[in-house]
């Protein structure tokens, strides 16, 4: 049964031209996270009808911090939520990278990027963010509850059906529903995922001065990192990695194992997880796909981590899915062939998403030591990077455009 609650407009308003830019696009996008919430927002911005169907019966985004660096800031502003969320989070203008025994490696500045590009690099709760984002939609414009099963293609027209049977029409269907995305699934079938050789663990605490309100931290040992930055003005993030076999679980109380691996860092180290409940702590395995090309086929495409799922060690997971969702409502918004556009897209955004999927799995690599040469990099050539040499990294990643 196809469910037209789906859309807030008449569906028989629907016509396509050829030759003329398309018009009264119906787009459904599986998945609301970061990256299907944004392109829902810059298509309407751009008057075109998004419907989100999202598999989650409530928005409950995981209880962690996000960095939305100047490149992912600076494609937020072109549909004006950029200040939003910068109010909602807070500008860090330092990033601090150190040894366990807290030496500093080097230190980069923010502050100047961040004047050149016009856009800050923000902390911010994950809540947050997700807060703006569905601010900026019509109320009817996210189904929650509506689990994608699959699709299917015809006439210029795909039907996505739920696991409980419903069925929504429309023109182009986005598979910005993540990791293991189903969109993905049923186009290329089960390309499995790559293990980065790290888990993760994740959790929030008062800032009771354990960083400074404008900077993020970071600091590796020899097969474990830890790192902290503000969320806000009250609250600070922290993540902390380690090399070793997937699948594992804590005991109920990750703490103790915790401090086995980081107890003896530098201050306040300790005390952070010390102040942090334990049922707030987040373990997730950390997993990456090797890029591929095209994403999609006919109507469809992917957005995000169902394109190009990275390691989170370049904090750039969330800024590619924005960054897609912007040049993704441009491309709709002058499409005269859907398919055209959305492969034009895809080839748009290839070149810098492989860019941030292979030079996160190397920093991965590099700040984990996972072997021998490595190790010997991170101690002996890391810090010998000249500054220039990082600047110009820098500008390579906050560089974006549509
Ligand atoms: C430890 C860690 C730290 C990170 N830190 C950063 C950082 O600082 N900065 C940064 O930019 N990125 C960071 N990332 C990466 C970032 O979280 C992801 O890249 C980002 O969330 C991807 O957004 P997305 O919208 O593509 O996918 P997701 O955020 O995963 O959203 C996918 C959505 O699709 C829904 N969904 C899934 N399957 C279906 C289905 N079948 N039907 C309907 N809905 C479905 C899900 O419920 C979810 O809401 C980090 C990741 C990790 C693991």
């Amino acid at each position: 049964m196809l469910d037209s609650d789906c859309w807030n407009f008449d569906p028989s308003d629907h016509y396509v031209t050829g030759g003329e830019i398309v018009k009264d696009l119906r787009i459904a996008i599986a998945g609301g996270g970061i990256g299907g919430l944004t392109l829902a927002a810059a298509l309407a911005r751009k008057g075109i009808d998004a419907t989100v169907l999202e598999q989650a019966p409530a928005y409950s985004p995981v209880g962690a911090g996000i960095t939305m660096q100047i490149n992912a800031m600076q494609a937020l502003r072109h549909i004006g939520l950029a200040e939003k969320i910068a109010v909602a989070g807070i500008g860090l203008n330092r990033l601090v990278l150190r040894t366990w025994d807290g030496s500093q490696i080097f230190a980069t500045d923010m502050a100047k990027p961040a004047t050149q590009y016009g856009a800050p690099f923000i902390g911010i709760h994950r809540a947050k963010l997700h807060e703006v984002l569905l601010a900026a939609l019509a109320p009817k414009a996210v189904t929650l509850g509506f689990s994608v099963q699959e699709f299917s293609q015809s006439n210029k027209k795909v039907v996505v059906t739920s696991t409980d049977g419903r069925q929504v029409e429309a023109d182009i269907l986005v598979g910005a529903d993540g990791l293991r995305s189903r969109v993905r699934q049923q186009l290329w079938g089960d390309e499995p995922l790559r293990y980065s050789g790290c888990t993760s663990w994740r959790g929030v605490i008062d800032n009771d001065g354990f960083v400074p309100s404008d900077e993020a931290h970071e600091t590796w040992g020899d097969h474990s990192n830890f790192g902290m930055f503000p969320m806000d003005e009250k609250r600070a993030y922290w993540f902390a990695t380690e090399l070793t076999e997937p699948g594992q679980s804590d005991a109920d109380d990750p703490r103790p194992g915790l401090f086995r691996l980081f107890g003896h860092w530098h201050n306040p180290i300790q005390q952070v997880i010390e102040a942090t409940p334990k049922e707030s702590i987040i373990r997730t395995d950390i997993w990456d796909r090797p890029p591929r090309s095209p994403w999609g086929q006919g109507q469809v495409t992917l957005l995000g981590d169902a394109a190009h799922a990275m390691t989170p060690n370049m904090g750039q997971g969330g800024g590619q899915a924005v960054e897609d969702a912007i040049v993704l409502a441009e491309a709709l918004s002058r499409a005269t062939s859907i398919p055209h556009a959305l492969r034009e897209y895809e080839q748009k955004r290839f070149v810098r998403t492989k860019f941030f999927v292979d030079n996160s799995r190397r920093a991965t690599r590099i700040s984990h030591g996972m072997t021998p040469l490595l190790s010997f990099a991170r101690k002996w050539v890391v810090p010998q990077i000249p500054e220039w040499f990082r600047e110009r990294q820098v500008q390579k990643v906050f560089h974006f455009e549509t």
